[in-house]
């Protein structure tokens, strides 16, 4: 049979629906909705967007994005020509009118000679045939349970529990030091594999009053079930007691500042190295609710942190994903199940766009692979590339929460200079240099 099977019809299952079905591939979309509903879901439509309406930045040369938006044109993306035939006003941002887009894109579908879509839903992983599964954060609790008894319970999550990402390049080093808690570690390298952030009293005792008085968003309906004491947002640690966070994530002990010895510090923040690249640190033990705004406000009160860039505020959803860097290989081909692959969100990676451009890729490797054709998946150094290698290599599997496509993910550029004025030339050359991969990569498919 070389049909290919798609699970679940939303960004990503749509989109690789119409990658693999216009390289030649027959296939079949299986969408449990109407029949099935989920929470954030309204309508029985394909890629419906169950939240905002924003496909974030259209910028192509200075926002990792943008370029992503970029990269899925050039490669004839469904979703993208949805989305920019209706597109919204918004300054520099991508928005779309949301019905009228899921409309399209289900239209698009069912007109075309190489798909059906099929009703109802999956409640098993089979063991032959194409299939890519991309059920997305809200995956069904039958499907959940069947890939976890493949996987491993450890190994697929219900909630992400995300921590600040910083740009390492944006920390103080003047205030921050590099060092394990009591020196852990057998080289040199685990013995400084955290950044430590001091704080004096007065400091800390302001850090927690902000903590307590900032916005934070509420869970959705339905939303909370399973939710638990493992990864309580730091805020409702701070309710608990003033002192909570200094027994906790942010407890003093085991670390000497370098640049004060002789000072104890009263708490401590920890930063730890997220990407094998190191330009990428995550605060430590600091899920939060807290607004995007009132994050970036509390969290640049951390000494050292003043002038940090996020590469992606934190935050605690529902979401079901798999630990990827274990279980998939850079096909997304699960490893102890190769007729499966997987693709959007339950890889790790988040965002309508990240999704999206996650089933186009998938799309076409199990087109390729279906059609006797094998492909590279996408080169490193396009956008595309660098979440999918984040997510299947690059990434700590220990900690592994989903990630936004970002600078933070590429390989630098030799000879750019740092620093916030450089930043937009090394943007800019990270920019020219994906676009020219990923051009090629698609020229070879030609
Ligand atoms: P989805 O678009 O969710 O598609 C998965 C599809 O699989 C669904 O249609 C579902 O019905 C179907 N399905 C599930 N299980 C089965 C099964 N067993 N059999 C058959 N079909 C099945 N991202 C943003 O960029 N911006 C936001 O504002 C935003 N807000 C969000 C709010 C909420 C409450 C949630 C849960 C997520 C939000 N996200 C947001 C993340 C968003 O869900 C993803 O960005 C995107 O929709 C993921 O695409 P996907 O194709 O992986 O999953």
């Amino acid at each position: 049979d070389k049909k290919l099977h798609i699970v679940g019809g939303g960004m990503a299952g749509s989109e690789a629906a119409w990658q693999a079905a216009n390289m030649g591939v027959d296939v079949v979309i299986h969408e449990m909705r109407p029949e099935v509903e989920t929470f954030a879901h309204q309508t029985g439509n394909l890629a419906e967007m169950v939240c905002s309406n924003s496909f974030r930045s259209d910028d192509d040369e200075q926002n990792a994005v943008g370029l992503l938006h970029w990269e899925m044109r050039a490669a004839n993306g469904l979703i993208m020509a949805m989305a920019d035939r209706h597109r919204l006003p918004a300054g520099g941002a991508l928005a779309v009118d949301r019905d009228p887009f899921s409309e399209s894109v289900t239209k698009t579908l069912l007109d075309h000679p190489k798909v059906t879509v099929e009703h109802g839903e999956i409640t098993e992983l089979p063991d032959d045939g194409y299939w890519i599964i991309a059920t997305g954060p809200l995956t069904s609790s039958a499907l959940g349970a069947a890939i976890q008894a493949e996987t491993g319970s450890e190994r697929l999550a219900f909630f992400d529990a995300i921590a600040p990402i910083v740009y390492a390049d944006t920390i103080d080093m003047n205030v921050a030091w590099l060092q394990s808690r009591y020196d852990k570690g057998e080289t040199e390298e685990e013995q400084k594999a955290y950044l430590n952030c001091p704080m004096t009293k007065d400091q800390y005792e302001a850090f927690i009053d902000a903590l307590l008085a900032a916005d934070k968003t509420e869970f959705h309906e339905g939303e909370t079930a399973g939710y638990f004491d493992g990864c309580l947002p730091i805020e409702v640690m701070a309710e608990r007691g003033r002192e909570t966070l200094r027994h906790g994530p942010m407890k003093p002990v085991g670390l000497t500042n370098a640049h004060k010895p002789d000072e104890k510090a009263y708490a401590v923040v920890q930063l730890r190295r997220d990407n094998a690249l190191g330009t990428l640190y995550n605060i430590v033990g600091f899920q939060t609710k807290m607004k995007y705004g009132a994050q970036t406000d509390v969290f640049r009160m951390i000494p050292g942190l003043e002038n940090a860039s996020f590469a992606r505020l934190g935050g605690i959803h529902r979401n079901t994903f798999l630990n990827s860097p274990t279980l998939l290989d850079d096909q997304m081909r699960l490893k102890s199940k190769p007729n499966i692959r997987f693709a959007g969100q339950v890889t790790g990676v988040e965002g309508y766009v990240e999704s999206a451009a996650m089933g186009l890729l998938a799309g076409r490797l199990a087109a390729a692979e279906i059609l006797g054709k094998p492909l590279d998946t996408a080169p490193q150094d396009s956008a595309m590339g660098a979440l999918i290698h984040h997510i299947t290599g690059g990434a700590e599997a220990k900690t592994f929460q989903p990630m936004n496509v970002n600078f933070g993910l590429f390989r630098p550029v030799d000879g750019l200079k740092g620093g916030r004025r450089g930043r937009k030339d090394r943007y800019k050359a990270y920019t020219d240099r994906a676009k020219s991969v990923f051009q090629e990569w698609l020229d070879g498919q030609s």
